[in-house]
């Protein structure tokens, strides 16, 4: 069963879906080329980036260099960082900050004027430019969302939810996407001469979560569906401190939090992190998360204490956590704060080259949902707002530049019909459980079978781009039989002698069950 398409509507200039930094920066990149932006939500307001606390990353201090930043980036990517694209994006970190001021970003600036530097985990300098504390992304979001609305070449439109790539004669010419629901609902295909995916991540496939709900892998299934080639999916990044108190999603205590001297303990008051890492609560951030997963795992609780490092001053200077924990209850300034590990980013996407390419002609990819091999097995704090700046600007450069600019022809089938369907909570509960911070061969195996389930029981294209999220990152983990960075096997607890990122498409990902489920059962 096909939809009906109530509507087409053309573009003979780009078609960017997702408001948040990446899709907005490279739409403000393109003009005066023009740009039609889709999005789920409001932009300004849409997607994680309007959530990031942190900031941005850039070599713009005094003592501080791009070859800095990239070393620092390689090491916490444990092997798996593309060195060139590494570089490109540490070299071009202060241009993009620079153009976000251009804009009227307003980052925090010392007394004399020059920008104010925050430092996070496993950054060797501070770097982190910031906006009243932990307001970037708010702060960002809100200002080039005003600066898109202002500029006449782009086009902005909320409300529509994306289920389907369009593909024609094997080149993407655009996408299906509805608009509104119940018998209102109209099927509507967007047609460009490019496509760019700035969908973000898929945090929300996990039950216990720092990401907004949009934020469910749709665009990576989707690009997965139309047979993309897709990088590094097994690597999630968990935060360490998501608030702990019963909300979905869970808040977020920022890492700047760490990095001001706050430490963490459990019911006790005792220290664990000295114990684990020469660099305790600043060591990377799998090393963290997993420390205070195993702290929960042994019958303890886990607090983020920031009395001694901030005290009186953090409503003022963390004004975000600060409401959230005053919320629940919680005065951070006086009592430590509930914190427990939550998915918080996907290092890998949708495989992309240095011009922000994937592997379908017509089709290009930008910010959270791409892998560009920036972040290797691990991201550093602070880098994916910049690469999202970073591939943003490659993105709509290569897209003025292109000939590959081909106008679409047919009409392509239409999708079968969608709801608006939130993640199934047994495959959130599946995630977290078995596709999560610790992982094995069986509960991989048991995951997939819950996706390739949910996956029978349904024709609705929007939850099949969930499914192949999921079923990709745990796939993925399956084929990796060794630990490294966020990936950590129960059954392979060491490194492998070689590092190697995995590409795949979802015809591979399924072999990769089959295969080990082959195994499993015996010849
Ligand atoms: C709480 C929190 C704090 C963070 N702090 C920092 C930080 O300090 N520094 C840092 O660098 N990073 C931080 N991050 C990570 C960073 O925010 C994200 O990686 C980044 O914002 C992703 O940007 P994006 O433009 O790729 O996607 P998003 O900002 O997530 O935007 C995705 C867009 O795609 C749209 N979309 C998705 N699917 C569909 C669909 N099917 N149809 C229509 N529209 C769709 C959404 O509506 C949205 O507009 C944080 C993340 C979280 C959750």
């Amino acid at each position: 069963m096909v939809e009906r398409i109530d509507n087409v509507i053309e573009t003979d200039g780009a078609l960017v879906l997702g408001a948040g930094i990446a899709g907005l920066f490279t739409a403000l990149r393109l003009a005066p080329f023009p740009a039609l932006v889709l999005a789920g939500s409001r932009p300004g307001t849409s997607g994680a980036s309007a959530w990031a606390q942190g900031g941005i990353a850039a070599s713009m201090g005094e003592g501080d260099d791009w070859q800095s930043h990239a070393t620092d980036t390689i090491a916490a990517g444990a092997g798996l960082c593309d060195p060139t694209i590494v570089e490109l994006v540490a070299r071009e970190a202060p241009n993009r900050i620079e153009d976000l001021l251009r804009l009227g970003a307003p980052f925090d600036r010392n007394r004399d004027g020059s920008l104010a530097l925050g430092r996070e985990a496993a950054h060797s300098r501070a770097r982190i430019v910031h906006v009243r504390g932990d307001r970037a992304g708010a702060e960002i979001s809100r200002t080039i969302a005003a600066r898109a609305a202002q500029t006449p070449s782009i086009k902005l439109l909320e409300g529509f939810h994306a289920v389907e790539l369009a593909v024609e004669d094997g080149r993407v010419t655009g996408l299906f996407a509805r608009h509104g629901s119940g018998p209102d609902a109209r099927l509507v295909l967007f047609r460009a001469r490019a496509v760019v995916l700035a969908t973000g991540g898929l945090g929300a496939l996990y039950a216990v979560t720092t990401n907004p709900m949009e934020s469910r892998g749709e665009g990576l299934g989707m690009a997965a569906r139309a047979g993309a080639l897709i990088a590094d999916p097994e690597f999630v990044q968990f935060h360490p401190t998501a608030i702990d108190i019963g909300r979905d999603p869970a808040p977020l205590a920022t890492e700047a939090l760490r990095g001001e001297g706050a430490v963490l303990i459990n019911e006790r008051g005792e220290r664990f992190m000295a114990a684990v890492h020469a660099d305790a609560e600043l060591a990377p951030r799998d090393i963290v998360a997993r420390a205070l997963h195993r702290q929960i795992a042994a019958g303890h609780k886990t607090f983020l204490d920031c009395r001694a490092a901030i005290g009186a001053s953090f409503a003022e200077r963390f004004p975000t956590v600060y409401a959230a924990c005053i919320d629940a209850g919680i005065d951070p300034a006086f009592q430590p704060i509930p914190v427990a590990a939550a998915a918080h980013y996907h290092m890998g996407g949708i495989a992309s080259d240095e011009r922000g390419r994937s592997s379908l002609s017509g089709l290009w990819v930008a910010g959270e949902c791409a892998a560009t091999g920036l972040h290797g097995a691990n991201r550093l704090a602070s880098n994916s707002l910049l690469e999202g700046l970073v591939f943003g600007a490659r993105v709509a450069g290569d897209i003025k530049a292109s000939e590959q600019r081909g106008a679409a022809r047919g009409t392509p089938p239409a999708p079968a019909p969608a709801g608006a369907p939130a993640p199934p909570h047994v495959l959130r509960k599946a995630m977290s459980l078995q596709v999560g911070l610790e992982r094995d061969a069986k509960g991989l195996g048991a995951a997939l079978e819950t996706v390739d389930r949910l996956e029978r029981a349904t024709h609705d294209p929007a939850l099949l781009n969930m499914l192949a999220a999921a079923r990709l990152v745990a796939a993925g983990a399956l084929a990796r039989t060794e630990s490294r960075g966020g990936h950590w096997r129960h059954d392979f607890p060491l490194a492998g002698k070689t590092a190697a990122r995995s590409f795949m498409t979802l015809t591979d990902a399924r072999a990769i069950e089959q295969v080990a489920g082959r195994r499993r059962v015996g010849p």
